[in-house]
């Protein structure tokens, strides 16, 4: 990639570039400002200043800085170091985090590699990037144009070095420097693709595009855990049906999900719900998608194991196998694994609808979840709705107050983090600025109903995952494609919500 801008660099103030300062939030301007009194250069920068100038409220604030983390760390009381591919620190304001990153240099020439504080695979990825650079060398070390932007609200004055600007007005997705050589070096740029042409609606550039098919299946190089990060960010901000649409027509969902037949029906209504309920400002859990994504792998395995097994291993055997087949690629946090094996579980116990245990079944902690997750294949047209109704009626005819699972956890964010707070603990801060999304997609059943941690899955590593990913798997594992289960493959268009709350 060119390492030195092509376009004229810009300065632009305040009356040319429109940011409304009521948008900026506090704490990063203090933090900028804070930087700068010590003497050093600071600036807002990042998918903020891209969505200020879009005159949308960013969802968190990200700083640079030439000041090093130690440096930060040291000026900060709140600050707090985080990362290991890439170091950054963390300033605490409450429940506000502003991440605060030191400029950085992009390494092309392998002679420049120094193997202590970086180094790249065979493959051109980036394995661990700690060399410092200038505001310009930060620049080009970032993805897009439009997210290289640089703002400082204290003069209110922007930066554009890479032709951000422009880009924006068009409506532009652009990668900085050669697509193909940006994808290689971290192709979980493909997904950050696809978000950002789902979320804000822009063109990707064709030259971005054409770089796709050829570097895709590096994604699976990607740890997994990481990879549940993005998938997260991708599907639980409010955009899924576009992006699944986007992924599924790039051939991405196969690479990310090899069980997974993209184009099911099942898998649409559910993304649809899912942006429905984000819009609404309801919870949405990873566990509920993850569990409607593998529902016909898990059937198709459960069709295979009964013929030698009861129904009982037979269903506790598929969902295991198809939970760690799933690993993989896409590692499922032990707790959405637990959530999404029960959601299946039940299915077939609430098809049966009455019997004895109807109350008991009601006070399963999976009981919300399962219920919509059938209320979605009755949508899909696989189940009859009087199945749905029945337990919409029951509900109302024994009320449950609270499960205990649910009431006990607290909820958690959209990427999984725990909403409630240990205290003491540190976890579950959220960015600045944004509204605090709640998980668990089913509201009241969409809480994971489990509190087990899970590294993968919190939230500020879902924000930070260009910083994480330093390990590669060992393996690369054999993609296999499991034909459809007949009964599981959703028919029928969806439409409504498959929620009833
Ligand atoms: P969002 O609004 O979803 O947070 P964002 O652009 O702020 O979008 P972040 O993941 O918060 O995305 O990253 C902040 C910034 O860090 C990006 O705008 C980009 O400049 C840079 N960045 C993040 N991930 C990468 C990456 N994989 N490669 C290069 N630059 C990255
Ligand atoms: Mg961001």
């Amino acid at each position: 990639m060119t390492t030195s801008s092509t376009h004229d660099t810009l300065i632009l103030a305040a009356d040319e570039h429109g940011i409304e300062e009521d948008l900026v939030c506090d704490n990063a301007t203090s933090v900028v400002r804070g930087l700068q009194e010590a003497g050093y250069e600071a600036y807002l920068v990042g998918g903020c200043v891209r969505d200020l100038l879009l005159g949308a409220k960013p969802k968190d604030f990200d700083v640079a800085t030439n000041a090093t983390p130690e440096d930060v760390h040291k000026l900060f009381r709140r600050a707090r170091m985080i990362g290991r591919r890439f170091r950054i620190a963390h300033v605490r304001f409450g429940r506000d985090v502003i991440e605060v990153s030191t400029f950085r240099k992009h390494h092309e020439e392998e002679d420049d590699l120094d193997y202590q504080t970086s180094a790249r695979s065979e493959d051109g990825l980036v394995l661990r990037d700690n060399f410092y650079g200038t505001l310009e060398d930060d620049v080009f070390r970032r993805d897009f144009t439009v997210n290289a932007l640089y703002y400082d609200p204290i003069t209110q004055e922007l930066h554009d070095y890479a032709g951000g600007l422009e880009d924006l007005k068009a409506k532009r997705l652009r990668l900085i420097g050669k697509p193909a050589a940006r994808f290689r070096e971290d192709p979980v740029r493909i997904l950050r693709a696809v978000r950002f042409t789902a979320k804000l609606g822009f063109t990707p550039d064709q030259e971005l595009l054409d770089a796709i098919p050829d570097i895709a299946e590096l994604l699976t190089a990607i740890p997994p855990a990481r990879l549940f990060d993005e998938v997260a960010k991708l599907l639980l901000h409010g955009w899924a049906e576009k992006t699944w649409e986007i992924m599924t027509e790039l051939e991405l969902a196969y690479i990310l999900f090899p069980t997974t037949r993209p184009e099911s029906d099942l898998i649409a209504a559910a993304m649809r719900n899912t942006d429905r309920r984000v819009a609404e400002d309801k919870p949405v859990t990873p566990g509920f998608l993850l569990a409607v994504i593998l529902w016909e792998d898990y059937q198709a395995r459960v069709g295979e194991l009964i013929l030698s097994q009861n129904m009982q291993v037979a269903e506790q055997r598929a969902g295991d196998q198809c939970v760690a087949e799933q690993n993989l690629t896409v590692a499922i946090p032990r707790r959405f694994a637990q959530f999404i094996k029960e959601t299946w579980s039940l299915q077939p116990r609430l098809e049966k609808r009455g019997g004895k245990g109807v109350q008991k079944l009601l006070r399963h902690p999976r009981f919300r979840a399962a219920y919509d997750f059938l209320a979605l294949r009755a949508e899909c047209g696989v189940i009859e709705e009087d199945i749905v109704k029945y337990w919409t009626d029951i509900q109302l005819e024994y009320p449950v107050e609270s499960r205990p699972e649910e009431s006990d956890d607290g909820e958690e964010t959209a990427d999984g983090e725990t909403k409630r707070k240990r205290p003491g603990r540190g976890r579950g801060r959220r960015r600045s600025g944004g509204p605090r999304k709640a998980d668990g997609n089913t509201g009241d059943s969409g809480n994971s109903g489990n509190s087990s941690g899970n590294s993968a899955s919190n939230g500020r590593g879902a924000s930070t995952s260009d910083k994480d990913g330093e390990a590669r798997k060992p393996k690369r594992r054999r993609r296999r494609r499991r034909k459809p289960a007949a009964a599981g493959g959703a028919q029928g268009q969806a439409s409504g919500s498959a929620s009833n709350d």
